[in-house]
């Protein structure tokens, strides 16, 4: 597998695409597919060669990989009709790389083992950006095997690549990034608020405060933005409130609390319920504009 030449992915969106482009400029011949033709097409320029299924893919690919919205996707694109498992070559490899239910990627590892393929769970982190410029973090479950074999394709996606144990042990993984994440979020959203009422320079205030103890990635790549009025995705709402939906059961089955995690999926619905849905994760911030009844998008000066 080392020597694997033959990838095939599906799934071509804000992340999927530029993923595809870095595996293309590393050398290997890829084949892709999208429920959108028009994302296959696009590719095609860059010379992915476009299929019309996942088993079609399948049927020329060493490895697959996934990177789909949720887990009835990625469940339907490897064990339903016309799906991955139809047309896997003896000894392929299947890598989900989207945020989907632990117990989903486990359920899909049971199915992959009669038929002799290998399926790894390999969510990222990292954003657009990260898939963009390759260094992405990558938590990957699975046997330790299928992962050193992969290894070298995921570096060419990633920089910081973990095995973290056993099938599922990726998207648990990815779980707690994303209630850390979330919750930056409202940190740097409150924060922000604070700032524009108390009449401080906004350019001045992101500066100081990302170089000190309270930076995150949050406050370099979305404080901006949001000073800018820019709420495109990245990150969709839609899909981080999928994410915290699962963080959520995977603590309920562990009777865990999560009051933080909690109180952000609720203020998530507000930004859902007026429409926002589509829009980028750094959103959160109209909830916190709602509440204050005050506004902070769009407030840099230049
Ligand atoms: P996206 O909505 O931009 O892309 C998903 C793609 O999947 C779309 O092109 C869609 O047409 C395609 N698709 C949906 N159902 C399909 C099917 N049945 N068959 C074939 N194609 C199908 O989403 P994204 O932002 O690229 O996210 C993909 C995954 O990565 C999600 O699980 C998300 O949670 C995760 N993720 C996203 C980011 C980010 O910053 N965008 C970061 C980390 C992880």
């Amino acid at each position: 597998m080392t020597n694997v030449k033959q990838i095939g992915f599906i799934g071509l969106g804000i992340m999927g695409k530029p993923m595809v482009r870095n595996l293309l400029k590393a050398g290997y011949a890829v084949t892709v597919h999208d429920s959108r033709e028009d994302a296959s097409n696009e590719l095609a320029a860059d010379s992915a060669v476009p299929a019309g299924s996942p088993c079609e893919v399948a049927r020329r690919s060493e490895l697959v990989i996934t990177m789909l919205p949720d887990s009835p996707q990625v469940s339907q694109v490897v064990a339903g009709k016309d799906g991955i498992l139809e047309g896997a070559q003896k000894e392929a490899t299947v890598m989900d790389m989207s945020t989907i239910a632990p117990a989903t990627a486990r359920e899909l590892a049971d199915l992959c083992r009669p038929k002799g393929v290998d399926f790894l769970d390999a969510p990222v982190s990292g954003g657009e950006s990260g898939a963009i410029a390759a260094t992405l973090s990558i938590m990957v479950g699975g046997k330790a095997e299928a992962f050193d074999k992969c290894l070298p394709i995921l570096r060419t996606l990633g920089k910081n690549v973990v095995h973290m144990g056993a099938s599922g042990a990726g998207q648990s993984a990815k779980l707690c990034n994303q209630v850390i994440a979330s919750l930056n979020l409202l940190a740097m959203s409150e924060g922000l608020m604070l700032a524009t009422k108390s009449g401080l320079e906004m350019e001045k205030l992101l500066s100081v405060v990302s170089a000190g103890a309270a930076g995150s990635w949050m406050l370099s790549n979305l404080g901006p933005k949001i000073l800018q009025g820019d709420l495109e995705p990245g990150f969709k709402v839609r899909l981080l409130q999928k994410d915290l939906r699962l963080a959520l059961a995977a603590a309920e089955d562990l009777k865990l609390p999560l009051p933080g995690a909690a109180l952000v999926h609720q203020l998530y619905r507000s930004v859902e319920a007026a429409g926002k849905g589509e829009k980028g994760m750094q959103a959160l911030v109209t909830a916190i504009e709602t509440l204050s009844g005050s506004s902070l998008t769009g407030t840099r000066s230049a």
